[in-house]
């Protein structure tokens, strides 16, 4: 415990300890050393948090967007003053290299700015009505006050890719961030504080104790609206106990995407695309390349390329510059690798390099893995089926179109998938056939702030982002009018 009062429970616009003052420590992943500690809010306070974002919800909603969209700039501008030392407590809460969590804290911003304008474009329409003395309107209204539930591995944009929406839309809100990043949402927290926003609009709930934070929320009457990012498994249980209550409901769950190079495709090119996008962020990120299916004409080239570039990464502790690879976030998710890597290769698969734990920079590296790829992998290995999490790059061959279609398909999951060709043909036929929310046509960042994320399957429900996005947060009221 530290010796500090700890105080990052924000509620009705007071920073608070939890009651009893108890709080945990975070860790920095690449050490595993404390860098600070956080309050652990339980019921009481999270009902607190709901009855303050309940009494703040009349007056917010009754603002015009463009008050709205004011506050949400002056945030913006915030985060873009800030941006390093945000970047600096990413890199160092979460272990991202320090490049990515540049990179993370603009794409946080970007929600920002993008759903500052989306506020002033909330309307609704007028429809005709099959009798004379009849007009129909439609108005869009918030839902009310919003739950939401993020996770550790992008510990600032989840935040604002919920938040900004939830504000702009005239929504109150209440958070529970990961337990692992608790320190950077209290930052994100105040960026929305001293832009202006009101006691008791926005709201943080930082915790230990998951289950009884998120019970609390799900359960409340009061709250209206469950959005949550994280697994599938604890996605599909806070949307069960949310059907009691009838809330709105987004999760943003896990995925396994395909990555298929088809035989038209420059096969230096795409295990480019891949070295970057299946080591993103260490490769815990939702859209991180599960399965890696090449052309048999193509996989040797394919499989050297990769090699080639994989050995090249730099592995280390995020806040160093030049590092590509960081740590996993605990010991945990590298149990998980020796647990896929082990599992494969007993099946068959070929370790073409990394494939066990190291230690960088004279850490103990209980949290590091070596960048990883394995060949010759096959459906019946668990890495085939079970979400990665962590920087190993599973290929296999495939021979023709149906059976990369089929192969690909053949998930619980419905996230991103990527598909590498030079013909614009086979682009479209195989990216209609696809059953993902989001495709990366020879492109391995299909994503933005102006763009609708999301998935299908295990992978949630709703989209963030886009235009679509703010209207997770709005309600459409009919309204006929007899004239
Ligand atoms: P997680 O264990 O499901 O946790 C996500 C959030 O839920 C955290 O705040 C966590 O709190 C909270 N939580 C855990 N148990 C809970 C419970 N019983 N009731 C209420 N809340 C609970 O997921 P994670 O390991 O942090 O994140 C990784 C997963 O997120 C991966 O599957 C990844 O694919 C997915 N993800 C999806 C997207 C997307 O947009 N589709 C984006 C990013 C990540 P604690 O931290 O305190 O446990």
């Amino acid at each position: 415990m530290s010796q500090e009062p700890v105080r990052t429970l924000y509620i009705n616009g007071e920073w608070r300890s939890a009651n009893g003052s108890g709080s945990f420590a975070v860790t920095d992943p690449s050490t595993t050393e404390i860098i600070g500690y956080a309050s652990d809010g339980g019921r009481a306070e999270t009902e607190e948090a709901i009855i303050a974002a309940q009494a703040a919800l009349g007056p917010w909603s009754s603002t015009t967007a463009y008050e709205r969209a004011a506050v949400l700039s002056k945030a913006h501008a915030l985060l873009r003053e800030r941006h390093e030392e945000l970047a600096q407590l990413l890199s160092q809460e979460q272990g991202k290299p320090i490049r990515a969590a540049r990179t993370e804290v603009t794409y946080a911003g970007d929600f920002l700015s993008w759903f500052a304008e989306e506020a002033k474009r909330i309307g609704g329409v007028t429809i005709p009505s099959a009798r004379a003395d009849q007009r129909f309107i439609t108005m869009r209204q918030p839902v009310g006050v919003v739950a939401a539930i993020t996770p550790w591995n992008y510990p600032i944009s989840m935040i604002t890719r919920k938040l900004a929406p939830a504000l702009a839309a005239g929504c109150t809100a209440v958070l529970k961030p990961a337990a692992q990043t608790p320190l950077l949402a209290a930052a994100t927290i105040r960026l929305f504080e001293d832009a202006g926003v009101p006691a008791g609009v926005l709201n943080m709930i930082t915790s230990q104790r998951a289950a009884e934070v998120g019970d609390t929320l799900v359960e409340s009457p009061i709250v209206r609206k469950l959005t949550f990012t994280g697994s599938t498994a604890i996605g599909k249980m806070l949307a069960a106990k949310a059907a009691t209550t009838l809330k709105r409901v987004s999760v943003e769950l896990g995925g396994h995407a395909p990555f298929i190079v088809m035989p038209d495709a420059d096969p230096v090119r795409a295990a480019k695309g891949a070295a970057l996008v299946k080591f993103l962020n260490t490769g815990q990120a939702c859209i991180s390349p599960n399965r890696i299916y090449v052309h048999r004409s193509l996989y040797e080239t394919f499989l050297a390329t990769l090699e080639q570039r994989v050995g090249a990464l730099k592995v280390g502790k995020g806040t160093t510059e030049g590092v590509g690879i960081g740590p996993l976030i605990d010991n945990r998710a590298t149990e998980k690798m020796e647990s896929q890597v082990g599992d494969a290769r007993e099946k068959g698969a070929r370790v073409v390099i990394g494939g066990r734990r190291i230690a960088v920079d004279g850490l103990d590296g209980e949290n590091f893995y070596a960048p990883t790829v394995l060949a010759d992998v096959t459906p019946e290995m668990l890495i085939s089926s079970e979400e990665t999490f962590g920087p190993i790059a599973a290929v296999a061959p495939f021979d023709d179109e149906d059976e990369v279609i089929r192969l690909a398909n053949d998930t619980e999951y419905g996230l991103a998938a990527y598909l590498y060709t030079n013909d614009l043909s086979t682009a479209i036929r195989v990216t209609e056939r696809l059953k993902f929310g989001m495709v990366g046509v020879n492109d391995i960042n299909p994503t933005s702030a102006a763009a609708p994320f999301g998935g299908v399957k295990a992978s949630g429900l709703g989209r963030e982002g886009g235009y679509e996005g703010i209207d997770e947060y709005l309600d459409t009221k009919l309204v006929g009018i007899a004239v």
